[in-house]
């Protein structure tokens, strides 16, 4: 057997990331992908630098975190067009992936491949054709939620929070139609248990930790984490402060590492991946400042011994198993 040692291990994993926030800001903040910034979370040279291979970017598109947005609709096209936009001027380095095997040619190219997500379905106006429009844009992944109620469903901060409409049934069955991944970040519990009913494939928590570790109303129970782990899905773990510890301050890449070992104790290693949230969170998590320290992750894993296998497994390859068995 071959040990490699942490950075060359890292380097040579399939980095696979479920969500950012960066979309959002390329549009409103006119926030710059192609240089090296020494604020934010993430650009184009630190993803490189980071050893990601894959990083998914959600259209978040609710207008109250933006004084002049316009319809949730319009937003999401906008920023669906800057995604395509980025992949235009970075052609080489960065790349629009729609399919398991578009990934794969990133990581033996050392590109990037860009998966678009959506978070929260208000962009569909309630209209399932919409949904389909959004797949034909290449959205390959759908949160019916962010924190708030809407035609789908209630977000986890409604208080007395329903599951979901008839039109967030129907969403979810056609997702698993047209091949993309449902996200149950942000839903109430209600609304989780549906999904994890109806989804006719895996179910992913693109951005969540467990709740045992940190009692926060975005993390997932040990009957949540079983449900997704049953539906063959992945919990994406996630580095904003307040979800890795009651005292954010306190946050840090060995407390992510607690919810990592804890996830896998109770449902195994083939169910657990990342999910940064980058650019979507204040506060800082030491040790994961931003996309450039994630081989220090893949250290922090060697130190708590886990096998080669299953530190490809969490990094990238659970994700893109889901991936593949419903995008294809
Ligand atoms: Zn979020």
């Amino acid at each position: 057997m071959v040990i490699l040692a942490p950075e060359q291990l890292h380097r040579d994993c399939l980095v696979f990331d479920a969500h950012c926030d960066f979309l959002s800001l390329t549009v409103w903040d006119r926030r710059r992908f192609d240089r090296r910034l020494d604020y934010g979370h993430l650009d184009l040279p630190r993803l490189l630098e980071g050893g990601v291979s894959a990083q998914t970017f959600a259209i978040f598109a609710l207008s109250q975190r933006h004084p002049t947005a316009d319809h949730p609709t319009v937003e999401a096209l906008r920023q669906v067009e800057a995604f395509y936009q980025l992949a235009q001027q970075n052609s080489g380095r960065f790349a629009v992936a729609t399919r398991a095997a578009e990934i794969e040619q990133a990581k033996v190219r050392g590109s990037v491949a860009g998966v678009l997500s959506m978070e929260g379905c208000e962009p569909l106006a309630g209209d399932i054709a919409l949904l389909r429009v959004f797949y034909q844009l290449g959205v390959r992944c759908i949160g019916l939620t962010w924190n708030r109620r809407n035609a789908a469903a209630d977000g986890i901060a409604e208080a007395n929070a329903g599951g979901l409409t008839d039109f967030g049934r129907l969403v979810v069955r056609t997702a698993y139609q047209l091949g993309m991944l449902v996200d149950v970040a942000h839903l109430a519990a209600p609304g989780v248990n549906e999904v994890l009913q109806l989804a006719a494939g895996p179910v992913i928590a693109s951005h969540a930790n467990a709740f045992a570790l940190c009692p926060h109303p975005r993390n997932l129970s040990d009957a949540q984490l079983e449900g997704i782990a049953r539906s063959g899905g992945v919990i994406c773990v996630t580095f904003v402060p307040a979800f890795i510890s009651s005292l954010p301050e306190q946050a840090s890449l060995e407390r992510l590492l607690d919810h990592v070992d804890y996830i896998v104790q109770r449902i195994g290693v083939e169910h657990v991946g990342l999910g940064s949230d980058f650019d979507g969170y204040d506060g800082v998590t030491a040790g994961l400042e931003d996309v450039t320290c994630l081989p220090a992750l893949t250290a922090g894993l060697i130190r708590r011994n886990y096998s080669t296998t299953a530190i490809r497994s969490i990094l990238g390859l659970n994700l893109l198993r889901a991936f593949r068995q419903v995008a294809g």
